[in-house]
């Protein structure tokens, strides 16, 4: 009998697969069957899988020669962690923001290590974070000795599928530790339930959080990193400017020069974040080169 399954992990000859009945099971992709990810959801028969479900996102990597890699499927969420040190840097949270938008993955922004800042930082921060905020995305300052805020993370994630991503020291680890404290023991289940994957570290793992939430990590999720998005999907990941732009002069308007322009009136206004329009043009020079 088939049985529908979630993919929690693929160790390359064979993927563990939690099944509809909560059973753990190892099984051997058919050949037909594309390259499964972390988050997949799957029909198993016989420790086969015999069929991959459409995906509701793809998070991917580009190689070197631009060609595109899964990482982790069906994510809802892109929990963007940013933190001083090693330093807040907006045109990265933006380029993140961007590959998410174009994914159809929904941002989330965090700012993390609140224990270590001054008055001048918390408003800087907290300022940044409202313009996410008007954007639509959740946002959330963070620090690992203030549970609340944790709590507060925690009960929002409990329907959302997501990874968290973000520059090397940002406290993703931290993050993870918290949100999934019996990790180790739920990766050693596995290995004993399947066989599987007991002396691997850099596999990615989707893990269940509480409820309906879940999480999907590893060594290689968290050090994501965007590729320099084209001119499209630039225009459509910023989704301010993309509103904006609705109202400018020339379908095709780079939001530079054209006279009219309806996105630079918008950021003279002030409805457009200035930094968050002066990132923009930023990556979009970066596509002349
Ligand atoms: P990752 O590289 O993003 O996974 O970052 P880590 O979780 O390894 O954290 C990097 C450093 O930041 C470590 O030395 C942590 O102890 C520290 N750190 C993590 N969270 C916090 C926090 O909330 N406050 C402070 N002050 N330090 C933190
Ligand atoms: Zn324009």
């Amino acid at each position: 009998m088939t049985e529908r399954g979630r993919i929690i992990a693929n160790f390359g000859a064979a993927v563990a697969v939690q099944l509809d009945s909560g059973e753990l099971a190892q099984a051997v992709p058919l050949s037909k069957v594309d390259l499964l990810v972390a988050g997949d959801v799957v029909d198993v028969l016989e420790e086969r899988v015999t069929q991959i479900h459409a995906r509701s996102s793809t998070l991917q990597r580009r190689d070197q020669r631009g060609r595109p890699h899964p990482l982790a499927a069906n994510l809802t969420h892109l929990a963007i962690v940013s933190a001083d040190p090693p330093g807040i840097d907006t045109l990265l949270i933006d380029q993140f923001c961007v590959a998410a938008e174009n994914a159809g993955i929904a941002p989330i922004i965090i700012i993390n290590k609140t224990d270590l800042y001054d008055e001048a930082q918390r408003a800087e921060y907290e300022a940044l974070l409202a313009v996410y905020a008007q954007l639509g995305y959740l946002t959330f300052s963070l620090s690992r000795e203030d549970e609340s805020k944790m709590q507060a993370l925690q009960a929002s994630l409990e329907d959302k599928s997501v990874a968290l991503v973000g520059a090397s020291g940002v406290g993703k680890s931290s993050i993870v530790k918290t949100l999934l404290p019996d990790r180790d023991v739920r990766v050693g289940a596995i290995s004993k339930a399947t066989g599987l994957g007991s002396h691997t570290t850099s596999v990615t793992y989707w893990y269940a959080l509480n409820t309906m939430g879940s999480i999907i990590d590893s060594p290689g999720v968290r050090q994501f990193s965007v590729a320099e998005p084209d001119t499209t999907a630039l225009r459509r990941g910023y989704v301010d400017i993309a509103q904006a732009a609705q109202d400018c002069r020339f379908a095709n308007c780079s939001h530079r020069h054209e006279p009219k322009c309806a996105v630079k009136q918008a950021t003279d206004a002030d409805v457009i974040a200035k930094w968050r329009y002066s990132n923009y043009l930023k990556l979009s020079a970066d596509q002349d080169e």
